[in-house]
């Protein structure tokens, strides 16, 4: 990789913390100079927990769970999809909330059982469960498995008849939609490891299949066409694809689905000048158009699952990190070195992500300053913002990178045996941590 070049156009952007738009959390606020979250000053929270400081807004990620909700109807279901971000303590928000939970492979599901998650409300994805991790699935009793693969549906069978349980599945169906968004975060088009194809005929070979086998019942399709959309068209050509399918199924294969998963995907603000679809817009699709597109082919009205999970956390949470040194390389960039990166935010290196950030002790003031904000660790890649606008930083200052929420803490890595972050929950005034930091101890309780 090449060294990235200082844009040496870019200005900065002088706003204030206030004037971040969507970016900034429901509870966000300035007082007094300092950035509060939840009702809690995160520059003191950093300095009693210390950094770097996972930080989630309770009452956004309510609020964004109640939103899918009310767009969605009560016929209908919210899946969170947990590899977003999870840990007990969101699984028990999420119960709390009447929520279902989205889990990819045997470790998310053991987290949602461990915290006492009814296993009814699980749904099981994956491009590639192993045999022990479809087991765990089948014998905790998941509410839906969605198969991806001929092989898949062979395992599920064989292990659920094995056992006497008849195991409701879903079919993960590639519509061939490409979505606007980032190449890495596209999972619908032809060309994806995901799913059966439709135009190829597998997705009817799928479903004939799995009417065959015994131990299977089949109650659906599940697309997922991508993440960080904010073309809301993506959505309302998938709908028109499965309304096709769902025809064909009918026709062909005397099967028509019960249940269709449009999976997640809703794009949210990462940039202050970021407008992304709202919720209620998606609502409006899947509560009228959708059932416009059945009624039309004479299909009767299936159950509707989302899958959110960047849309429900992502503009919840934030990242604290205390400056630790400044090198302003006058005519090539200033390195504002942080005490996390890579191995807490991969997603800058991963998919060139965009972050906003402030400092949390000087929020009031405008952000005159373009800085570079760089990582601990040993790599030149390691930067979680480049050439962005922040307010003057000085050593001992605290960083609040926003929009954290979503794939930063489930991404994080110990990479130069880094420590984990541990995360706080924030509501009403009260921080709560739910997840400690880990120790030099955590480091090597494998080593053997
Ligand atoms: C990643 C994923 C989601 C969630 O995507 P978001 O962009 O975070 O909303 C939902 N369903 C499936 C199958 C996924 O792989």
């Amino acid at each position: 990789m090449g060294s990235i070049r200082r844009d040496k156009n870019a200005k900065p952007d002088m706003r204030t913390t206030m004037q971040l738009g969507a970016v900034l959390s429901k509870t966000a606020e300035v007082r007094n100079g300092h950035l509060y979250v939840g009702g809690v000053n995160m520059a003191e929270l950093a300095r009693e927990q210390g950094t770097a400081l996972y930080v989630m807004d309770v009452a956004q990620i309510k609020q964004q769970l109640r939103a899918y909700k009310e767009a969605l109807g009560e016929d209908n279901i919210v899946a969170f999809a947990g590899k977003s971000f999870l840990n007990k303590a969101m699984v028990r928000l999420l119960a709390a909330e009447g929520c279902y939970l989205d889990v990819s492979g045997g470790g998310e599901l053991a987290i949602a059982l461990a915290a006492g998650f009814d296993p009814k409300h699980v749904i099981v994805h994956g491009n590639n469960k192993t045999e022990t991790e479809l087991t765990e699935a089948i014998e905790a009793g998941a509410g839906l498995i969605v198969a991806d693969c001929f092989e898949e549906l062979e395992r599920i069978s064989r292990i659920a008849s094995a056992r006497g349980i008849t195991q409701s599945i879903l079919l993960r169906i590639k519509p061939g939609v490409v979505a606007d968004t980032h190449t890495f975060m596209t999972t619908g088009s032809e060309d994806s490891k995901f799913g059966f194809g439709i135009t190829d005929g597998w997705a009817e070979r799928a479903a004939a299949q799995a009417l065959q086998l015994p131990g299977i019942a089949l109650k659906g399709i599940h697309v997922h066409i991508g993440s960080q959309i904010f073309a809301i068209s993506s959505y309302a050509d998938t709908i028109e694809v499965l309304a096709n399918l769902t025809e064909n199924l009918s026709k062909n294969c005397g099967f028509t689905p019960e249940i269709i998963d449009l999976g997640g995907g809703l794009g949210i603000a990462y940039q202050a000048a970021d407008e992304p679809t709202a919720i209620q817009e998606l609502g409006q699709l899947i509560t009228k158009q959708l059932p416009k597109a059945w009624e039309q082919r004479g299909l009767p009205l299936p159950t509707i699952i989302v899958e959110p999970g960047r849309s429900i956390v992502g503009t919840a949470g934030l990242t604290l990190y205390t400056v630790g040194a400044i090198k302003d390389l006058k005519d090539i960039r200033c390195f504002v070195a942080i005490d996390g990166g890579m191995t807490d935010n991969i997603r800058t290196a991963l998919y060139d992500a965009r972050y906003e950030s402030v400092i949390a002790n000087k929020a009031d003031r405008p952000r005159d300053a373009i800085v570079t904000l760089a990582g601990k660790h040993c790599e030149s890649g390691d930067m979680v913002a480049i050439d962005a606008s922040l307010q003057t930083p000085e050593v001992g200052d605290i960083v609040a990178m926003l929009a954290t929420g979503a794939y930063n803490a489930t991404m994080s890595s110990n990479y130069n045996a880094q420590v984990r972050p541990a995360v706080v929950f924030v509501e009403d005034g009260t921080a709560t941590l739910v997840q400690r930091r880990e120790t030099y101890t955590d480091l090597m309780a494998r080593d053997i």
